[in-house]
């Protein structure tokens, strides 16, 4: 028997896999893998019935079917007021998982370096380690908080700062072989929305350096209160080497479909294709021409979407606090994080994974342990995730089983 290859053995099975089979296992509430537990619209699903209906099931062409191409590319250039030519700057992939992948196999050679801010989403560092480069990390911390573990039974408090990064540290981790860096705003697991200020840190960066910017933007209709998606590619002379990335999945409530996307300047989108071509060469014909129809009536789908997550974030951010969580209320995206010290010291546990495990068998409720998403493990062992994109009724029984057992003793 050939064993897993060396780049990819050090991964094991995805946390999302792991924890979506314990939360079933133990018949949990399963607050852990980020997919809704209801449909998106139905003129979507329609769309796609008629588009099987309608013999749209021979392969697409290899980029994507023109006609999703065209509404890809008006989109973007709508939201960017950038061009975008849909027959060289736009490839539809199987989720945006694909196009990351597309982008490191189609641009890195062995031996590059690639910046990641961690905590990042898990595919990112293997995905680099498949295209046999080397991924650098800066992190990202949470507002200062003090979770007392002296006093086990206080509450825990809602912070509203986000997640920072310092600048220094980010050009301290670039170095002659650094290629590209990936950014994910919204970002996922921290419900982070990147600022301009940010971004510009980044952006003159990325000219100073040369680098390529991968911008994973899957949660950019996913904001609250008076957030503002921002894209990197938007920022002045950022358009020439910036690869924006979202899909389907999340805006629509169908993260089953896996219809992404990657558009930027022809030269990179180039190599990314070169990836594509070999890794899925097209992906599901009925379903992108259901996403015609849906981008067509997007804002729609996005309103009710958007009152329920921020109906959730509003009910479950003030429970995890009132159990001794520091709470750090997302700015987007399906999931909250939140410092789990003081609880799981009154559960007599340590460590997110283990706290995880309790948060199942004890209580049936499942959450994500946030290590998976770190290098610099320690970062995370105090945090867990919750994800928010589930009907009112799952949250609400989620958080009547953590408050009715001993997580609220
Ligand atoms: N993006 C989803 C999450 O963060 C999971 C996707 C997956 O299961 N691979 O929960």
């Amino acid at each position: 028997m050939l064993p897993t290859s060396r780049a990819l053995a050090p991964f094991g099975t995805t946390i999302f896999a792991t924890m979506t089979r314990l939360a079933q296992q133990h018949g949990a509430v399963n607050l852990s893998q980020g997919f809704p537990d209801f449909d998106g619209p139905e003129f979507v699903k329609d769309a796609a019935i008629s588009a099987i209906k309608r013999e749209h099931n021979q392969y697409a062409p290899m980029p994507g079917i023109p006609s999703l191409r065209a509404a890809l590319a008006s989109r973007f250039s709508r939201t960017t007021a950038l061009p975008c030519d849909p027959d060289t700057q736009v490839i539809v992939t199987a989720g945006c998982t694909e196009a990351i992948a597309a982008c490191m196999l189609g641009l890195l050679n062995p031996g590059d370096e690639v910046i990641l801010f961690e905590p990042f989403y898990d595919s990112y560092r293997a995905c680099v380690a498949m295209a046999g480069a080397t991924a650098r990390f800066v992190a990202l911390t949470p507002p200062a908080t003090s979770p007392g573990v002296a006093d086990a039974n206080a509450a825990g408090q809602v912070h509203g700062a986000p997640f920072t990064f310092d600048p220094r540290a980010l050009e301290q981790a670039i170095t002659p072989k650094t290629r590209a860096i990936l950014i994910n705003t919204p970002h996922n697991p921290t419900g982070k929305v990147f600022t301009r200020d940010e971004l510009s840190s980044i952006a003159s960066l990325c000219i100073r350096h040369d680098l390529v910017a991968i911008c994973d933007e899957v949660y950019e209709r996913l904001l609250f209160d008076n957030h503002q998606h921002i894209s990197l590619a938007t920022l002045p002379g950022m358009s020439e080497r910036t690869i924006t990335l979202s899909s389907i999945g999340k805006t629509f409530s169908f993260t089953g479909w896996k219809i992404g996307w990657a558009i930027g300047p022809a030269p990179l989108i180039a190599s990314a294709r070169a990836a594509h071509q070999f890794l899925t060469f097209a992906v599901a014909t009925p379903l992108q021409h259901a996403c015609v129809e849906a981008l067509a009536r997007e804002d729609e789908a996005v309103a009710p979407l958007r009152a329920l997550l921020d109906r959730n974030r509003a009910a479950l951010c003030p429970a995890l606090a009132s159990l001794g969580f520091e709470v750090f209320e997302p700015e987007g995206t399906y999931f909250v994080m939140a410092d789990h010290t003081r609880v799981s010291s009154r559960l007599g546990v340590r460590g997110d994974r283990a706290l995880c495990m309790a948060l199942i068998e004890r209580h049936g409720v499942a959450a994500i342990p946030p290590t998976a998403f770190y290098h610099t493990e320690s970062l995370g062992t105090p945090l867990v995730r919750f994800a928010l994109c589930k009907r009112a009724e799952t949250i609400d029984e989620a958080i009547r089983r953590l408050t009715s057992g001993t997580v609220a003793e």
